[in-house]
Formats: C-alpha cells, structure tokens, sequence
C-alpha cells in the first residue's frame, strides 16, 4: 500500500515522487520513512496521475485549507502530471493548491518551466537555504553543480509574473541570524516572501 496523499495539520498533502536531484544535508528522508506520524513516504513506483486523483477523491476537501505537492521527493520532477492533478483539483473545489519545491524544475526540464503554473497554482514555495551558490552547492548539494542557485533563483522570480503567492524558505537550524537578514533581502528582490521555518516542517 503506497501512501500518495497524507495529512499533515490542516493540508492534505500529495506524494508524487521520490526523484529529487538533490541532497540537503538536513534532509528528512535520510532520518525516517515518514513524516508528521504519516505511513511511510517511500513508493513501491510512482502513481499514475489517475491514481494520485482518485486518492484525493477520498478526502473531504472542504475540510482542509489546502493542497500540498510535497512529498518525499522533488514534486517539479513530474511538473506536466502535477498540473493535471491540480486542473482536476480546481474542476471540483476552490481549495489553495501549493507546491513545495526545491526550485530546480528549469534545470530538471531544460527550459522555463514558471509558465506552466499559471491558472492552476496558488502558492509556490522554494527553499532557499544559503545566500549564496557557493553554501547553496554545500547544503543542497544539486546534481546540478554550481549554477543551480542562479537557476533557483531565476525560477521563483518568473513564478511571481504566473502564480498569486511565492514563498522562500529556510531551515532555522541550518541558518544563523545574518544569513537569514540576507535571505529576506534576497527574497524581496525577486519579489517572493520570506518564511523562517522549523526543521519538520
Ligand atoms: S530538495 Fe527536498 S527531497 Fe530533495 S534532497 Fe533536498 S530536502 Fe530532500
């Protein structure tokens, strides 16, 4: 039994992907199968996007504050599936749908990628986690390599022209208080949102 979609407070969240082209050194999958008491997050193979509706359908949406793509895995690996998903999500509720993301999707696909969030998303939500490429290569470790913070960067940036609400993150105890002072300054230079988070979350 795969879980796709979990609760976690108020959010029910989506469990596409165990991709990712990273590995954050504070990175939750390497400590536990799951997250929040949920079953565990580690997929026999990834569901079809038929599969993943289907497990929504078993959620009283109207219960829930939102829709997360999050999971253990980077949810932009399967972008094109994700829309459809939220295109079916937005045919029968007004719930938000947000995306958790490491922000990498432009690298993952070769191209922008921002576009294709127009319409169907409401929050995207990027780590950000260092202020500059050189420590983002060090706690991210993309398999990138060095241009991965620019692209980062430049992906949250676009999203702010196609989607209502972009977010960046960073881990608290990962950050010291300069580092986070930066990451604000960062932030609002793109136009995107600062949020301070705990580790598990
Ligand atoms: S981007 Fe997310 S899933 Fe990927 S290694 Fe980092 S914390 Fe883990």
């Amino acid at each position: 039994m795969m879980t796709i979609t979990y609760k976690v407070k108020n959010g029910i969240y989506v469990n596409m992907t165990n991709r990712c082209p990273c590995a954050c050194t504070f990175c939750l999958r390497k400590n536990s199968p799951g997250v929040y008491g949920s079953d565990p997050l580690w997929l026999e193979r990834e569901p079809t996007v038929a599969e993943v509706c289907s497990a929504l359908d078993g959620w009283e949406l109207s219960e829930y504050d939102e829709i997360v793509f999050c999971g253990y895995g980077e949810p932009t690996e399967r972008l094109d599936d994700i829309i459809e998903v939220a295109k079916y999500i937005k045919s029968k509720s007004d719930i938000k749908i947000r995306i958790n993301t490491n922000g990498l999707s432009d690298l993952i696909h070769g191209e922008p990628t921002a576009k294709r969030l127009a319409g169907v998303i409401d929050t995207v939500s990027v780590s950000l986690n260092a202020t500059n490429k050189e420590d983002y290569l060090k706690v991210v470790r993309p398999k990138f390599g060095i241009d991965s913070f620019d692209a980062m960067l430049k992906f949250t940036k676009d999203c702010t022209a196609y989607v209502p609400n972009v977010v960046m993150t960073v881990v608290d105890v990962v950050t010291i208080k300069e580092e986070q002072e930066k990451s604000r300054e960062i932030c609002e230079s793109i136009g995107a949102v600062l949020r301070i988070r705990p580790f598990e979350s």
